[in-house]
């Protein structure tokens, strides 16, 4: 034993307590015998008494099961490799409760392990054990919770409970998965219980979730405790990091970044592969890259005040963080115009912005000051992996200086959105300073062969750089949610203007005045302000059309039903306008909103007999007439186009073959506005609808004697058609009438028979008779018919039967005369 003592490299300085942290023990193990020496200081702290020699064995019971095989595995691993090794473990002496000791460890030589033994903490009692524990246990910088092996929460400190919100007792008993904030991937779990299984501890930063919802970040160590018995617990002991911010900044765990609280980018890009799995051709994605100008102070707090709006509050499907204060967003974009993608995408971008608008003004300016890289699926990226990189690309075009914020990864869509932001400040710049004209374009009733409605359009100035149409505004106002206020300014306008067309074209002259309803502003308030401004004008709302571009958005409430139908009482009439353009639909002429439906141009330009075009423009005026339409062709440019659409049956035409919409002045200033062409054959003139004369009434068969007399009285014919269901079922003659009638009929002195045949109705009286002639029948036939002695009057219809005129004897003789 003093041999090896003496070999020994350490020397026990002198043992001034027990309790002294300085104090360090020799000893010596011959490997052979597995007898261990120590010296006396060192056995008595550990026996409490002294042996000449004792056993490995008996030390290592000293030390508490749970510890046993790190002490034993410390032991081989100096024996196998050489190597000296430390470790601290616990001895339960006779002297003390238990003792913390150091225990250093080498391999001097074949036979000898040898090392020190060094008491760290002697814990000398229970009482002592305990205020050590309550120290540790109840610290002021530490959340500390004990679970058992299935995590059952079984205690934790006053720190844990303030950093999660929750109580002790609202804690024990339950495991501790209610912290998870499902911010981490799976990956990320697995891989903590597996360090649990295979170190025995894990260490990392977390994300987890407080009893209030919000999620936090904290550092956190989990250690697992055997304790011998076969017996697991797990300590968790944590530090919430919320407010140490500047040591979060770019740090990832799990698939998110912990500042920020947002997936990383190849978690981004996972849910994007996703996303772009789902997404059908139709519609399409924007991928944002953003790069938002934090403030220099606080820039970390500013960071993640971003990333939370940015995820929880704008249109984003969802969010990530790169690094460097870049983020990433994935908007989806709602097809509506397919032909004009760029609409859409930019509206897309617009409401990504104005989710903004509800944040606090300095994140508002960090993103509004920021820059922006935008990639399009399907259009600069076929990849989820490109759509990423593109809009970060787009995004380094920006630093050059210039004064744009957002750039496209695609330089065409690039180009049209900025010449869509030229033509808004355009707009937004003309309605501000009133700088909008209305031009009136004639709408010529072929019937009448003459200029009865004028439609309101708008103008604004030209741009000179810009070249853009009127449609080209009339959708960038309505893009900007001004076309509510734009329809207000034009219609007070042509209101106004439409006096002076009034006094040159007459009383009955009408004005159509379009209204969009791809507006916020409902239906109701839409008409509501017409009907003001109307009422402002002093006009009579006879004189008012109201065309509907959007029928789509007309819909089937009771409130939008009535109201359009006070208007129509009143005598206003309701148009849908462009109709088969793709906006309005057959579904819509059934719900009896209309008094006028206008053929869109495309079917109406280039119209040649037997085209589909023709047929479908056959069909549409049938339809019309048969639900009570009015049918106005709109952009006829040729007399041929003229000439098909009258024998169509068509009731209105407008388009540049009678004018190109123009100011009032240079309207009035006309001498000839407007002719009907004097070639144009088979107009309604030319044919026997020529010899029906003009405000002409008929009767219901219900209709009574006295109504019958009544109409007679103001007209010089001797017929009036019975009309039933737009069909004529009769015809009730002038001396038919009075063969019914006495003189005292009518007045103070008839009698109660006499009140009877007053009240008769007109079916009971009515003839079958005349002859029914196609209404296209040319007038040039009438010698033939009178020759053929085609028994009068004549009753005109269209090919469907529908009852167009009555012709009588006195008009066919004077035409005869005068021809
Ligand atoms: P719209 O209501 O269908 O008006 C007819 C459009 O066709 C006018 O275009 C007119 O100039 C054009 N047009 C008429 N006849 C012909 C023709 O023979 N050939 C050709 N090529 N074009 C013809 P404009 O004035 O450019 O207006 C375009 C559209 O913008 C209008 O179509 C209407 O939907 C809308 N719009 C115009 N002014 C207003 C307005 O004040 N409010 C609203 N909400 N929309 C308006
Ligand atoms: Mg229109
Ligand atoms: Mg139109």
């Amino acid at each position: 034993m003093d041999d090896v003592m003496n070999e020994s490299h350490a020397t026990a300085p002198q043992l001034q307590g027990r309790k002294s942290k300085y104090v360090v023990y020799d000893w010596a193990m011959n490997l052979k015998t597995q007898a261990f020496y120590c010296d006396n200081e060192g056995q008595t702290l550990m026996f409490g008494e002294v042996y000449s020699t004792f056993s490995a064995t008996r030390l290592i019971r000293l030390v508490p099961p749970g510890q046993r095989d790190r002490v034993k595995r410390a032991f081989q691993t100096a024996l196998m490799t050489g190597e000296d090794c430390y470790l601290h473990c616990c001895l339960v002496t006779p002297t003390s409760l238990f003792t913390f000791v150091e225990i250093y460890m080498y391999k001097a030589d074949e036979h000898h392990l040898k090392g020190t033994i060094s008491p760290c903490l002697v814990i000398s009692n229970a009482q002592e054990a305990s205020e050590i524990f309550y120290g540790i246990f109840e610290n002021q910088h530490h959340g500390v919770v004990v679970t058992d092996s299935d995590t059952r929460i079984l205690a934790c400190n006053h720190y844990f409970e303030k950093m999660t919100g929750y109580l002790r007792n609202e804690l024990v008993g339950l495991k501790t998965n209610i912290f998870n904030s499902s911010s981490h991937d799976d990956e990320h779990y697995r891989a903590l219980w597996e360090s649990l299984g295979s170190k025995g501890y894990w260490s990392g930063v977390l994300l987890s979730r407080h009893a209030q919802g919000k999620v936090f970040p904290q550092s956190l160590t989990i250690q697992k405790i055997g304790l011998g018995s076969g017996e697991d617990y797990y300590i968790g002991l944590s530090t919430d990091l919320s407010s140490d911010l500047d040591r979060l900044e770019d740090t990832q765990s799990g698939g998110v970044d912990i500042l920020t609280q947002l997936p990383t980018s190849d978690h981004f890009l996972a849910q994007l592969t996703k996303r772009c799995k789902a997404t059908d051709r139709d519609n399409t994605l924007l991928v944002l890259a953003i790069q938002p100008r934090f403030a220099s102070k606080g820039t970390n707090e500013q960071k993640k005040r971003f990333a939370a709006y940015l995820k929880e509050k704008t249109s984003a499907l969802f969010s990530g963080y790169m690094d460097s204060g870049r983020f990433l967003a994935c908007l989806p974009v709602v097809v509506e115009h397919p032909e004009q993608r760029v609409r859409d995408i930019a509206k897309t971008l617009t409401t990504f912005f104005h989710c903004f608008k509800h944040a606090t003004k300095d994140i508002h300016e960090v993103l509004k000051t920021g820059l922006l890289g935008v990639s399009i699926y399907g259009v600069d990226a076929e990849t989820p992996n490109r759509l990423v990189s593109h809009a970060c690309q787009a995004i380094l075009e920006l630093h050059s200086g210039e004064n744009r914020r957002i750039a496209f990864y695609d330089r065409s869509i690039h180009l049209q959105i900025e010449r869509k932001k030229r033509l808004e400040a355009h707009v937004q710049k003309s309605m501000l300073n009133k700088n909008v004209e209305v031009y009136f374009q004639p709408i010529v009733s072929v019937k009448q062969q003459c200029v009865e409605k004028f439609e309101a359009l708008c103008r604004f100035p030209p741009l000179e750089s810009e070249p853009a149409t009127t449609q080209d505004y009339i959708q960038v106002a309505e893009d900007m949610g001004k076309i509510f206020e734009l329809d207000n300014l034009v219609c007070g306008m042509a209101l106004e203007q439409f006096k002076a067309l009034q006094k040159r074209f007459g009383d009955t002259l009408q004005l159509s005045v379009n209204r969009s309803l791809n507006t916020d502003v409902g239906i109701a308030d839409v008409l509501k302000h017409t009907a003001l401004a109307l009422d402002d004008a002093g006009l009579s709302p006879d004189c008012l059309n109201i065309e509907f571009t959007e029928s789509a958005f007309l819909d089937n409430s009771d409130n939008s039903q009535q109201l359009i139908q006070t208007l129509r009482d009143a005598g206003v009439k309701i148009a849908v306008d462009d109709f088969g353009s793709g906006c309005a639909s057959f579904h819509y002429l059934t719900k009896s909103f209309f008094d006028v439906l206008k053929i869109d141009r495309q079917f109406i330009s280039g119209l040649e007999k037997g085209t589909r075009e023709y047929h479908i423009v056959h069909t549409l005026v049938h339809l019309a007439h048969q639900l009570n339409l009015d049918v106005v062709a709109e952009g006829v440019e040729t007399e041929s186009e003229l000439a098909l659409l009258t024998e169509l049956g068509v009731d209105y035409i407008q388009g540049y073959l009678f004018a190109k919409p123009e100011s009032t002045t240079q309207i009035v200033a006309h001498e000839h506005y407007c002719q009907w062409p004097k070639t144009a054959p088979s107009a309604p003139e030319q044919t026997l609808m020529k010899l029906v004369s003009k405000n002409s009434h008929h009767l219901d068969p219900g209709d009574p004697l006295s109504l019958a007399h009544q109409y007679f009285n103001v007209s010089h014919g001797d017929y009036l058609a019975v009309v039933d269901n737009k069909k004529c079922v009769g015809v009730l003659s002038r001396s038919t009438m009075h063969l019914h009638m006495t003189p005292t009929m009518g007045t103070d002195l008839e009698t109660s028979k006499e009140k009877n045949y007053w009240h008769k109705s007109v079916n009971r009286m009515m003839a079958p008779g005349g002859t029914v002639l196609d209404w296209h029948t040319p007038v040039k036939e009438v010698h033939r018919l009178v020759t053929q002695g085609t028994p009068l009057p004549w009753i005109l219809t269209d090919e469907l039967g529908v009852f167009k005129g009555l012709v009588e004897m006195a008009t066919v003789l004077s035409f005869c005369v005068e021809d």
